[in-house]
């Protein structure tokens, strides 16, 4: 491991336990032998030319002894090559064995040649120290003194040849300044020539381990790096791999999803939510109250400038001028801004893109209509572990089959509302048709007696009908499909024109209906007021079926059962309240959870479908606003549900998502 203090391993010697570390000197033994072999070749094609030379100058008294001993050597330098091709896979041990065997004959050729060409007064004795140098490099310490060792037995025994007249010498024929004579000079020259090989295998051995330890470092590191790279690209496809897999959940998702950074950039987009484009993204972003800078400036929601790693000049289109050079040139000629990603190309940091979206605390609703298509959009913070905002994520579903859908079953539940009212209705109309039809006869009866009909009496036929045509133009005004454009309405306007529509039917039911001024002006409601008017009148009639329910008795103790429609300004905030309050029974407190879930009804069957509350609370909020079943002011029994609605001009706070 790296960092590890190691005890420093000879290379060549103790096997070092590590597999990649023995085949490492394996490897590097391995090498050196070739080289060792090539090495003799140079050295023996020298010694050729020497003995040549010699031979030549009449330097050396027996040369054929010379040529032997350098054609044996020559044969074994050919032996070793032929070895090598044959068995280039040869292991560790195998390879120091053969190590050990070319130094040793090379120190035992070399003996032989300097003792068949003047033994220590040949100059080229000083070869030997060569021998122990490339032990010295070849193997550790201990082999290095070993042939440091096993040399100097032959410069003794060199010495001692010469010294003993029965050993035999073949001095040189010629005089070569230094010609030891006596056993002392003998001895000396022995002496120093054993010293300087002891001193040279410790100074080779000293510097090797020192550069072996440093190679195994390296080649430690080298494994570790090559690890960490293989930890790394391991990594790295199992990020794409996720990416890509989480990629393909989300483009076959139905909803879009987008990912936007602070910045307004759009770091991910399935094809979903690019179907929508960006300008649904600004709008939703918008509504949301996320959006700080308006499409258009700079920092606005754009794609990717920048790809991260591209080299713009090898991606123009990242450059926002197109070209890169083009981008310089305008910088440096006439003072232009270079882009980001031009900026990015050399090496600077480019500025920050202004904060162009604000991360929403808790996730926001948002509902869309665009091209015919509904949308319920959820804007949600991006944040780190540690509760950063990084960015948006905007998930985008089309909700317009269930927005159909639930058109028709609001429009059915205000059929049915109407229907309620129908017989009201036939009643309220009775009276001015009995009218008309009495003033018809009168008039019937004086074209019959040939008098001209009496103008008060047709005015009044006239008025009776118009207030015919009011009532049934309301009516038919109420059954219109639901929906409609958002218009500016007071809300007292609102209140009049649901009175209008229920008071008949509650007038016949006996249950009176009281419609309070306001007090104050209030400000003006943006609601679609067909839609408005269905919510009412559903909290109306409600409160009349709750009256119906008391007992007769009870009923007349509350003095005979009243329904009230009352506006005033929402308390704490720019908005307005619209009240319906009864003095029926009440809500019981267990029941009041489920009063708005859809199909929860306490009528009997035919009369209830459970769906009224529901929808009436789907209507409100789709407008900003609220509906709630809240205790009666002044604290006696009945019902009282409020409408809150945010004044016309006041952004509606956007509805937090459901979880
Ligand atoms: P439906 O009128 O078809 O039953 P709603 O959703 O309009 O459906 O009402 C659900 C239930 O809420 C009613 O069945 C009734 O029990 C209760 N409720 C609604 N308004 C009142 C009220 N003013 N007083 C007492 N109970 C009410």
């Amino acid at each position: 491991m790296i960092g590890k203090a190691t005890e420093p391993q000879p290379a060549t010697g103790a096997l070092a336990g590590d597999p990649f570390e023995e085949l490492a000197q394996r490897d590097e033994l391995d090498g050196r032998l070739a080289w060792l072999i090539n090495l003799r070749w140079i050295a023996l094609s020298g010694v050729c030319l020497a003995v040549a030379l010699a031979q030549g100058f009449r330097v050396v008294a027996s040369p054929a002894a010379l040529w032997a001993v350098l054609g044996a050597m020559l044969a074994f330098n050919f032996a070793l090559y032929g070895m090598r091709r044959n068995h280039p896979d040869r292991a560790l041990r195998a390879l120091l064995a053969e190590g050990l065997l070319q130094i040793g004959l090379d120190i035992v050729g070399l003996g032989l040649l300097i003792f068949f060409s003047g033994g220590l007064s040949n100059p080229f004795v000083f070869f030997f120290t060569h021998h122990v140098v490339i032990a010295a490099i070849l193997f550790d310490r201990r082999k290095a003194y070993g042939v440091a060792a096993l040399t100097s037995g032959v410069v003794a025994f060199l010495a001692l040849a010469e010294a003993l007249p029965w050993l035999g010498s073949w001095p040189l024929e010629v005089e070569l300044g230094f010609h030891p004579a006596s056993l002392w000079e003998r001895g000396g020259l022995a002496l120093a020539l054993i010293l300087t090989l002891c001193f040279s295998a410790y100074l080779v051995t000293t510097i090797m381990e020192h550069l072996r330890r440093r190679g195994r470092d390296v080649r430690r590191l080298n494994a570790d790096l090559a690890d960490r790279v293989e930890r790394l690209a391991r990594a790295e496809r199992k990020l794409k791999a996720e990416h890509q897999r989480a990629r393909a959940i989300l483009e076959c998702m139905n909803e879009g999803v987008m990912v936007v950074d602070l910045h307004a950039k759009v770091l991910l987009a399935n094809s979903a939510a690019q179907s929508s484009g960006v300008e649904t993204l600004t709008d939703t972003l918008r509504r949301a109250g996320t959006l700080v800078a308006e499409p258009g400036s700079r920092g606005a929601l754009h794609e990717p400038c920048v790809h991260e790693g591209a080299d713009p000049r090898d991606d123009p289109e990242a450059c926002e001028k197109g070209d890169p050079d083009e981008c310089l040139h305008d910088a440096l000629e006439q003072g232009g801004e270079l882009c980001p990603s031009v900026l990015a190309m050399l090496g600077a940091d480019p500025p920050a893109p202004p904060k162009a979206l604000e991360a929403p605390q808790r996730p926001v609703r948002v509902d869309l209509e665009s091209g015919g298509r509904s949308f319920e959009n959820t804007v949600s913070a991006v944040r780190t572990p540690e509760g950063e905002a990084q960015g948006v994520v905007v998930v985008s579903r089309e909700v317009t089959a269930r927005r159909s859908l639930e058109r028709q079953v609001r429009h059915a539940e205000k059929l049915h509302a109407v229907g309620r009212l129908a017989a009201g209705v036939a009643h309220e109309l009775n009276t001015p048709l009995g009218t008309i039809l009495g003033y018809a006869q009168m008039v019937l009866e004086d074209a019959r007696a040939g008098r001209a009909a009496k103008e008060a009496d047709l005015e009044a036929i006239e008025s009776q009908t118009r207030r015919c045509r009011k009532i049934v133009q309301g009516m038919l005004d109420f059954a219109r499909k639901t929906g409609g454009e958002r218009e500016r309405v007071a809300p007292e306007r609102l209140l009049t024109k649901v009175a209008e529509l229920t008071a008949h039917s509650l007038k016949l039911r006996g249950i009176e209906l009281e419609c309070a001024a306001p007090a104050e002006a209030l400000p003006d409601v943006a609601v679609a007021p067909n839609e408005l008017e269905q919510v009412l009148v559903n909290l109306v009639t409600n409160a009349a079926d709750a009256l119906e329910t008391l007992e007769e008795a009870e009923r007349a103790r509350r003095g005979g059962g009243r329904v009230t429609l009352r506006a005033r300004e929402a308390p704490q905030d720019a908005g307005v309240l619209l009240i319906v309050e009864d003095d029926g029974p009440g809500v019981p407190e267990l029941l009041q959870r489920e009063l708005f879930e859809p199909f929860f009804t306490t009528k009997p069957m035919g009369k209830g479908t459970g769906l009224g509350l529901s929808i009436a609370r789907r209507i409100v909020e789709d407008h900003g606003g609220t509906l709630q079943l809240v205790p009666r002011a002044d604290g006696r029994p009945g019902a009282r549900f409020e409408v809150r609605l945010p004044a016309a001009g006041v952004r509606a706070e956007a509805s937090p998502a459901a979880d």
